[in-house]
This record gives structure tokens, sequence and C-alpha cells, in this order.
């Protein structure tokens, strides 16, 4: 997968116990009044008294009529709860915070208080917190711990129709949990399932025909345009197509557009900041991104109202899509595409790339112009091209690496994973690809063909870690090594989003500036370099502004790194450095890391050993310039090309070493 964590997080505001939100003063009239304006509101009272009696339920109902917001709401306000704990899960670690805030505001209180978050290394609840939001990855990290998950009496799996891998998984680990609560006489676990689409049957039998109950949306009609010509530069067409509109509509009129990442939103939002200055004669624009890599402080600025005279245009990945609602909308601009893991089983990677939406998902868009009036959502492709799009997306459990998710599983005293109650299974080949990797890796062993794979006690160390499986195997290695520290400096950084700023316009100020940070070993190095350089001068800001450092990213690596120092701790880890003598660190990478290895080809390129791929270093690789015979990488990204990205330089025999056998089998000679 493309990092240490499968997915990457970012700092938000504060940490473990972190600092309390400011709360929003007195108790707010227009707040209540908009709570009550809420679709949702008639149909509460009917709601809660369907859920209190039933052990599990499926809500549907429209992006917006207040499910998420309010339903954790009346439940603790009706006592559904019995005094524990709710649990309400999210995909998404920007929609558990952004809408934990608006919870607590509502609710006139601050954040970690009767309302909280938990996201991974972030912690924003107490003792006393009720409402909890969470990502659907921490609801499974607790359910390691304790399976039957006896600190929630409701949990509410939000965002389904989303089909993550953890939802997916947690859709299996509540079930059990429910059933064995029932058997052993404990509390009963009430689950609540809430999706946004009508393709609901299958939950609903999945969680023994529980009833589905319907929300009344409220949905004004929407023009549908498609283009005539398919297009093949979608942000350039995004940027044409809001001008139009925002020549031929009316000011007051905010418009929601649909990218697919961050480096495409921020180059649009630069490109309309700039076009938007030089047209003096038109209402000024308000532009927005929205993703989640950015600062909460910046999030929630789309939810402000928007000055009069100016428009709004929001650019977003598909966390607007139905995760977070935003007010006033009336144009919405599809590209008609999303970043998604694909999952090759045969070579075990895990590739992000940008792919056609399915036919729900554009209409989720769509649907997004018509939540207060009528609107129109122009759609970046031709009608054709939304006739040839799949119908519903894939569930995510059918097109990522498993070995996390499988190792979680294990951990959590499920062996038999091949049988494990999945709503939709993967693939047969994907689960034995994950269990041929956590093999390798040494988590999992079997005895022989007919016995069931086993947990190793390696295997139960590692999946303490909230790791991608082989960055938690470095950690546990680098003591061997005598370099804890180091290692974990190194993961840290690469759990979070890229600490070096980039910005083609200053390519060689930074290159220079860069140039003392950079290591001949490669780019983990260059990363523990940066940040000794950056402990040095005690976290400077400053200093970090100077050498093209992003702050927020690196400070929250060292929020990270404390945090699996923590655990290492707890896992009676003896911490050690190795000082100016990196190569350790090169081999315990390696140690780590055979799976992702590379060797120089004739014709200089690279081949991946796992799977034969021709590979690149990537431009922004310290290694980009070198040939280095033989290298592990963190992971692969394909732009047109296949890069490695995060590469180290390292000894063929060093690998040769730690997995004699699969090095044998793959019939690779490594050349020395
Ligand atoms: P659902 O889960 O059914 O999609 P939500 O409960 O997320 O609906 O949203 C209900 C309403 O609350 C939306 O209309 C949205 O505009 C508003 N809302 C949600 N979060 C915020 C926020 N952080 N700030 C302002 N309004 C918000
Ligand atoms: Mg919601």
């Amino acid at each position: 997968s493309s990092n240490p964590g499968g997915s990457g997080w970012s700092g938000g505001g504060g940490f473990k116990n972190s600092p309390k939100l400011e709360g929003h003063g007195q108790p707010n009239e227009a707040l209540k009044q908009e709570r009550r304006a809420l679709p949702i509101y008639p149909a509460r009272q009917q709601l809660i008294a369907q859920i209190r009696r039933l052990p599990s339920a499926i809500v549907i109902g429209e992006t917006g009529s207040g499910k998420t917001t309010q339903i954790p709401q009346y439940l603790l306000e009706a006592g559904v709860n019995g005094g524990a704990a709710i649990a309400i899960t999210q995909p998404r670690r920007v929609a558990a915070v952004s809408v934990c805030q608006r919870v607590a505001q509502e609710k006139n209180t601050t954040v970690g208080t009767s309302v909280g978050y938990r996201i991974r290394f972030e912690d924003a609840t107490s003792s006393s917190t009720k409402l909890i939001f969470m990502t659907d990855g921490m609801l499974l990290r607790e359910a390691i711990l304790d399976s039957k998950l006896t600190k929630y009496s409701v949990i509410v799996l939000d965002e389904a129709h989303e089909r993550t891998v953890h939802t997916d998984v947690l859709f299996g680990v509540v079930k059990a949990a429910q059933n064995c609560r029932l058997k052993t006489g404990l509390k009963l676990l009430k689950i609540i399932v809430m999706s946004a689409t009508m393709d609901v049957d299958h939950f609903s039998r999945y969680f023994n025909k529980a009833p589905v109950l319907y929300l009344e949306g409220r949905q004004f009609p929407i023009q549908v345009m498609h283009t005539a010509e398919p297009q093949s530069d979608y942000a350039f067409s995004s940027v044409v197509t809001l001008f139009k509109i925002h020549k031929e509509a009316p000011a007051r009129e905010d418009v929601l557009i649909f990218l697919t990442g961050q480096d495409e939103i921020d180059s649009a939002v630069k490109q309309l900041r700039q076009l938007s200055r030089d047209m003096q004669d038109l209402p000024k624009l308000l532009i927005l991104p929205l993703y989640a890599a950015l600062p909460p402080q910046q999030q929630v600025k789309v939810f402000e109202k928007t000055p009069p005279g100016h428009r709004k245009v929001v650019i977003a990945t598909n966390v607007a899509e139905t995760s977070i609602t935003i007010p006033g909308i009336k144009f919405v601009i599809d590209c008609g595409k999303v970043k998604a893991k694909v999952f090759n089983a045969r070579t075990g990677l895990d590739i992000l790339r940008v792919v056609n939406t399915s036919k729900a998902q554009t209409l989720q868009r769509t649907g997004r112009a018509g939540r207060e009036s009528a609107g129109t959502c122009y759609r970046l492709f031709t009608e054709a091209q939304f006739g040839e799009m799949s119908s519903n997306t894939v569930p995510e459990i059918q097109r990522c690496n498993l070995s996390s998710v499988i190792l979680q599983l294990m951990a959590m005293g499920i062996s038999d994973v091949m049988t494990f109650d999945f709503m939709d299974k993967p693939d047969r080949e994907s689960i034995l690809a994950a269990l041929t990797e956590l093999e390798l890796l040494g988590a999992v062993e079997k005895i022989s063909e007919s016995d069931m794979p086993k947990l190793t006690p390696l295997g139960k160390r590692m999946a303490a870690f909230p790791l991608d499986p082989k960055y938690a195997k470095i950690i546990l290695l680098s003591q061997e090594y005598g370099c804890v520290e180091e290692v974990l400096t190194i993961v840290s950084i690469l759990s979070v989003d890229d600490i070096f700023i980039n910005q083609m316009n200053k390519r060689d100020e930074i290159q220079s500036v860069r140039q003392k940070f950079v290591s001949s070993e490669g780019d983990h190095i260059t990363l523990l370099n940066t940040f000794r350089a950056f402990k040095s001068v005690n976290g400077n800001k400053a200093w970090c502004f100077e050498n093209f450092i992003n702050y927020r990213h690196i400070n929250t690596a060292r929020e990270v790194r404390k945090q699996l120092r923590d655990i290492c701790s707890c896992q009676g880890i003896q911490f050690s450095s190795c000082g100016k003598d990196t190569e350790n660190v090169r081999k315990c990478l390696a140690a780590g890391l055979f799976l992702n290895c590379a060797q120089l080809s004739k014709q200089g390129d690279f081949t991946t050993v796992s799977s034969r791929l021709t590979v690149s270093i990537h431009p922004a690789s310290a290694l980009f310039h070198c040939k280095p015979a033989c290298v592990v990488y963190s992971e692969l990204i394909k732009l047109g090309k296949n890069y490695m990205r995060n590469v180290s330089v390292v000894d063929p025999e060093w690998l040769q070493e730690v997995a004699p056998s699969y090095f044998k089998q793959k019939k690779v000679h490594l050349m020395t």
C-alpha cells in the first residue's frame, strides 16, 4: 500500500487527549432553527421509537437529510444508549472531525466532553464522552482489544454505501459481537447501518433481515448537462465551465466542483483565483478547496456564509459526495473521475489511480445541486460515457491489498479468514495473496496444508501497531539492528503527508536549500536527516519556511512518532540509536521491505522482483540521478510510468539473507 498506514493521516488540531476546541457561546437560536428545518426532524419520534425496539436497523436517507448529525443526538436525548457510549463510524477522518465539531456546536458544548472524536493517533474523547465519532479503521482496532465492543451499547455504521474495506470488515465484526453478547447474556448491542443510496436489500439480508427505515428526502429537480465531446483535460474543462456559469447565473448561487485529488484541486484553486482577479467586471469569487489533508480551520470555511456579492466555489474530492454537505450549492461540475485504490492480486500491489466514477457516484454528485432548490449539474463527459459507467462502485474489499485487514482479523482470534462472514467476499486469490505476504513477513505460519494459518508471536506484536504490516515489522526488527529511534522517525514521516514543499517555479532554489539533507543512501535517510535537523532547531516554524518544509506535516510526524514510541514501550521494546552510521537503518528497511525491491536492468530502468514490473525512480527522489544496482521502495505510483517513491539503496546480500527462500522461489539472481 502507499504508506505505512494504508491511507495516510495528517494532523488536525490536537492529538491524544487533545486540547478542547472552543465552544460557541450561548445556546444559538439560529442553530436550533436549522436543526428543526432538517428533513429528518418531523420523523424523529417515529424513527427513534422504531430503533428502540429493533436490534438492528438500516436507515436510508438522501445526503443532507440529517442522518449523521441528528440521529446520534436523538438516540442520546431519548436515552436509547442506556448510559453507555454510542460509536458512529465514518470512512474518512475529515468527516469524523467535521461532523463531530458540528454536533458539539449544536449541543452547545466543546469537542472532547460529551461529544468527541477518535481518529488514528488523535483521541479527542474523555471517559464521559457518549457520542464518539470515529473512523471505521479506529473501531476495528478497538475490536482487536475487545471483540465484544463492550464499551458501546449502540454502533452506527455510517456512510455504509461507501463500502470501504474497514466498514465491510466491521459489518462482520459487529454482527459477531452482537451475536456473542446475545449468547453470553451481556447487554444487547444495537446496530444501525446508515446509507445514502437505495440498494440496501443487501444490508438488510446480511443483518438478519433488519427493517429498512426510509427518511423522506428533499430533492429539487436538477437539470443535467453532458458535454458533446469527451474531454481530454477535465481540470481545464471545469475551469471553463465555472466561468460560463459565473457569467450567466446570479452571483449568490454557489458552485461545487468535483476533482480527484489535492494537487489537482490546489492547482485549480490557484488558476481560478488568478483568473478571477483578471476579471474585474464580474462579481467576486470565493474559491475554497476541500480535501482530507487540508487543515481543519480551512475545512470549516466551506460551511461559512458567503459574503454578499460573492459567489462561493468549493473544489472538492469525493468527500463532498455524501460525507459532507455544503449549504447553498446550486451548480455541480462533475469531472466523472475519482481516485481509487486498485489492487492487483498477482503483484500484491495497491495502486492509487484515477478511474471513472460509477453511475451511483455520478448520481450522488448530481444530487448535491438540488438540495435547497432546483439546480444544474454539468457533467464533463458525454452521455455515451455515462452509459458506459458501471452501475455501482465495486466494494473496496474486492480491490485492495488485504494483508493489513487479515492480520487484524487474525489478531481478533478469527483464524479461518477464508470463511469469515463477509457481506461480499473478497476473491480467494486476494486472501491467499495477503496470507502469503504475511507468511513471508513471518506474521503467519502454516504448519501443514490442511491446517488453518496461525498468527505467530511476531504477528501478534505486529498487529499492535496501526500500520501496514511491513512497517510494523520494520519497527520490531529495528531492535536487532540497534536503530529503533531512527526507524520510528522514518516510519512516522512516511505515514503523514509529504513533509517537503515542492513548487515548480522555485525548483532550483528548493533544490539548493534541500541539498544539505540529501543522502546518497536514499530518501529514507534523507527524511531522517531532515527530521534530525528539524529537531536540532527545536521545531522552529521559520526554519521550516526557509527550508521549504511543511511545518504542519512534520509536526504531525513528530506527534505520530510519540504515539508509536508509546506503543513500543508497551511492547517492551528497548530504545536504541545508531547515530551517524545509518547503514543499519537501511539493513532494517531491507529486512521489512524485501517484497518491495527492484533491480537495475540492462536498459537502465528498474525491474521489481515481485512481479517483473518495469519501474523508474520518481523525479522527486534523492536517487533520481543515480543508478544503484538494487533498491527497496515504500510505494509505487502510476503517473503514465510506474514510479517508485521513497527509495533506498540496499545491498542485494542483505535481501538474500532475510528471505532466502523467497528470492530462490522468484528465481532471482541478485547481482552483487
Ligand atoms: P446526512 O448525514 O443525512 O447526509 P448531515 O447530518 O451530515 O446529513 O447534515 C445535515 C445538515 O447539517 C446539512 O444540511 C449540512 O449543511 C449541515 N452541516 C453538517 N455539518 C456542518 C458543519 N460543520 N457546519 C455547518 N453545517 C453543517
Ligand atoms: Mg451523513
